[in-house]
């Protein structure tokens, strides 16, 4: 069995709601995509899933407070939901509260392009309600197809505080830190609730200074964080192209090629990911 634990689903009216975006900035593939409803991503995305042996799909949210992501993630117990936040905000903690009625059970900050610093002290008593409520929250850092992606927001370092004011919250870095890999390497030291996550292209590896491969990257992630703290994803948005079949068996031919046993390969591909949807 397996969890992905970074997928999309978007429909027009959702897109309307992403601020930032210039019309002529989407790509037509993008366009494509929105044109379904909801019904039509419950059933592709069920199918794909039964096909692939996928119990749950985590799905962050583009954008917040979305009735038709929300009918979305309530119309199967096999979708999660992850509410996309501020938390820098002065009613950060009403909106959660708003978003957690809605039937979200996670929050997902868009550190690059945001326009937050995820570690502000605005932000605190944010992670505070996290804390004490055990509500997971993923992280993404790193570079960004966002267009309002600013990079120096999107550091993980920003982060090191909080973690270690907050360290009963599970927290999981999007993309091995799409590019700030060595900074999310930095970040696990002596942090027993951090995760890295896998999903995406990975594309990010070829604007670095060194010669990694997706292969190192996920033994190295293995030694820093231990197999028990990586989460897989793929960061599939279903239509047009369906589901990122191509990701899913690139990362596992790597977990079989590193040799981990039949257990390890289970908790990076669905415990772990259960165990940080709900403590
Ligand atoms: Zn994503």
């Amino acid at each position: 069995m397996i969890i992905d634990a970074h997928a999309h689903m978007m429909t027009a009216n959702m897109f309307k709601g992403v601020t930032g975006v210039k019309p002529r900035n989407v790509p037509q593939k993008m366009l494509e995509s929105l044109q379904h409803s909801v019904e039509d991503n419950t059933k592709t995305w069920l199918e794909a899933m039964d096909r692939l042996d996928i119990e749950k799909t985590v799905f962050m949210s583009t954008v917040s407070l979305n009735d038709e992501f929300a009918s979305f993630i309530n119309s199967s117990s096999r979708f999660v939901g992850f509410a996309r936040m501020n938390p820098t905000l002065p009613d950060a903690v009403d909106i959660l509260k708003k978003e957690l009625k809605l039937g979200m059970k996670g929050v997902k900050l868009y550190a690059t392009s945001g326009e937050f610093n995820v570690g502000a002290k605005e932000a605190w008593p944010f992670y505070e309600y996290c804390e004490k409520n055990s509500i997971p929250i993923t992280i993404h850092f790193g570079v960004t197809i966002g267009p309002t992606a600013d990079l120096y927001l999107g550091n993980p370092i920003h982060i090191s505080r909080v973690l270690s004011e907050f360290p009963d919250i599970r927290f999981s870095i999007a993309h091995f830190g799409a590019g700030f890999f060595r900074e999310a390497l930095m970040l696990k030291y002596k942090r027993e609730n951090l995760y890295i996550e896998s999903s995406g292209t990975n594309n990010w590896l070829l604007h670095q200074d060194n010669f990694l491969t997706l292969k190192d990257v996920f033994r190295k992630s293995i030694d820093v964080f231990g197999v028990q703290h990586i989460l897989f994803g793929t960061d599939t948005r279903i239509f047009p192209d369906g589901y990122r079949e191509h990701i899913l068996k690139q990362q596992q031919d790597i977990l079989k090629e590193l040799k981990l046993n039949e257990g390890e390969i289970e908790d990076i591909m669905y415990n772990n990911a259960n165990r940080f949807l709900s403590g």
